[in-house]
């Protein structure tokens, strides 16, 4: 019986049919059809580049395998893409033919498949090869949603147009919403969160997070290999685009010029941008103006340095979802300790977790301070009048309030006078600063505060104890 095309593929298909799922069978191999066969070379049609990439990146042992048994050795596979009806009239990818004998009349291409278990050459990552419609992976972290992003002062504004955004992409006057703040304030996090929910509301809409930087490759990449406007195609079908670190793009003309079509192009029809970037628009170096100014078309809110008590929930909560408990007084130090960067605190919560249940030791205000000092370094710890507060008042159990009321209840004044005596200690306040910090006292209150505490330590014993406690819990 002579080898057709046919044949010597109906005998691999029956052997690949029996390694694989019948659902992967059908999807990406009864699609395929034999077109040529000479020599030891068979040539196989396949509905799209991308499906070629697919079989090579999951299949390729396995055409491997079947292709041998029937053709020996020496056999080669040779793919033929067809392009699909829905691409047109639009240029067929010109990237990986060989510069072989391409009839010029067929739109196709044929790609030699070495049988080299290499990565395709130009993998987009966002494609999931379908047959009919492609689909695009939102590349989302689930997460990263609005649930566990805590509010605060310090992000109100941006969580809210975030929220309102996620609610009606496209459809607020926020467009672009641009997320600006320093690092490690939840700005990945928050862009996540937007993505998340109107995939969540939305199902039908195509939403992609990609970073700048990862945009930029690709971007390169399309370049090189001659498809650009396939680059832009494929934004351009996007319903929400967010862009993550966009300061990124400083100095990169090209990605600029790419991204500025493809911004106009999606704003002009309605569809919604998010972008982030570590820089207010005004501060930002090397973007085109015309770049800026569409960045400033919408909403620029900011991420700030959250506040202590939105620095503490945060610690709370993260615990919590960890199933980890841990003394408020560590909590505090922690939050007290580690100020502008929301992902170093959460970096010294992992640490100290890790080293108390290595060394089966409990988490005590020791071993935090060490796991801090890891963290910040270079940066001397100063404590806070507010924390000096909190600190004594809790040594005294009282709070905050009592400690700066005007009674004139021994105890208090005591607690008062030692958390002015500490501040003076600690701080670089003027005394008039700490007194109005204090429950808005004078300076020459704090001035006589500072004595007595002197004065008292030196003469009473239970009052030296006071201080060392309070000493080193507040410097250690
Ligand atoms: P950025 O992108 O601004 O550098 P990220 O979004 O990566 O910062 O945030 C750093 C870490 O801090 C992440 O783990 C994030 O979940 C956490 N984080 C930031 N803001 C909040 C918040 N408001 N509530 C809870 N976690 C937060
Ligand atoms: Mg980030």
């Amino acid at each position: 019986m002579s080898m057709t095309a046919q044949t010597v593929w109906d005998n691999c298909l029956l052997f690949i049919q029996d390694n694989i799922t019948p659902q992967a069978y059908k999807t990406w191999f009864e699609p395929i059809k034999a077109v040529k066969l000479t020599d030891n070379a068979l040539s196989i049609q396949v509905p799209s580049k991308f499906f070629y990439e697919w079989l090579e990146e999951h299949y390729v042992k396995l055409l491997k395998v079947s292709l041998t048994k029937e053709l020996g050795e020496s056999a080669k596979l040779v793919y033929v893409i067809r392009m699909e009806n829905t691409y047109g009239n639009r240029q067929p990818f010109t990237e990986k033919i060989p510069s072989t004998n391409r009839p010029s009349t067929m739109k196709s291409q044929e790609v030699d498949a070495p049988f080299k278990n290499k990565n395709p050459e130009l993998k987009n990552p966002f494609i999931i090869p379908g047959i009919r419609n492609l689909q695009i992976e939102s590349q989302l972290n689930p997460n990263y949603n609005f649930d566990n992003f805590l509010e605060g002062d310090s992000n109100r504004l941006a969580r809210s147009a975030g929220m309102a955004v996620a609610n009606k992409p496209g459809g607020t006057s926020f467009n672009p919403l641009l997320i600006f703040g320093g690092v490690g304030l939840g700005k990945t996090h928050l862009a996540h969160a937007i993505g998340v929910q109107i995939k969540d509301r939305y199902p039908e809409k195509t939403v992609l997070y990609i970073s700048a930087e990862k945009f930029t490759q690709q971007y390169i990449e399309s370049v090189k290999k001659n498809n650009r406007n396939d680059f832009i195609h494929f934004y351009q079908v996007i319903d929400v685009l967010i862009v993550d670190d966009i300061q990124l793009l400083s100095g990169k003309a090209g990605t600029q010029d790419v991204f500025f079509h493809i911004f106009n192009h999606l704003h002009q029809n309605g569809k919604q941008v998010v972008l982030t970037s570590d820089k207010a628009p005004v501060d930002m170096q090397d973007i085109e103006q015309r770049l800026l100014s569409r960045f400033k078309w919408g909403l620029s809110a900011e991420l700030q340095q959250p506040g202590f008590e939105t620095r503490v929930s945060i610690i709370k909560n993260k615990l919590y979802q960890d199933g980890v408990e841990m003394p408020e007084d560590i909590v505090e130090f922690l939050a007290n300790n580690i100020k502008t960067n929301i992902r170093e605190l959460e970096g010294a919560i992992i640490s100290l977790i890790a080293h108390s249940s290595f060394n089966r030791k409990e988490i005590n205000l020791e071993l935090a301070k060490r796991i801090v000092d890891n963290y910040v370094k270079h940066t001397k710890r100063e404590v806070s009048i507010e924390y000096i507060q909190k600190v004594v008042s809790d040594y005294f159990q009282m709070d905050v309030d009592t400690l700066q009321s005007k009674t004139r209840k021994r105890h208090i004044v005591q607690a008062r006078q030692l958390a002015m005596f500490f501040a003076k200690k600690l701080t670089k306040a003027s005394l008039a600063s700490i007194g109005s910090q204090i429950g808005k006292r004078d300076h020459a209150t704090v001035l006589h505060a500072c004595k007595t505490v002197d004065n008292l330590s030196a003469t009473d014993k239970q009052f030296r104890k006071y201080v060392e406690d309070l000493n080193k819990k507040l410097t250690m």
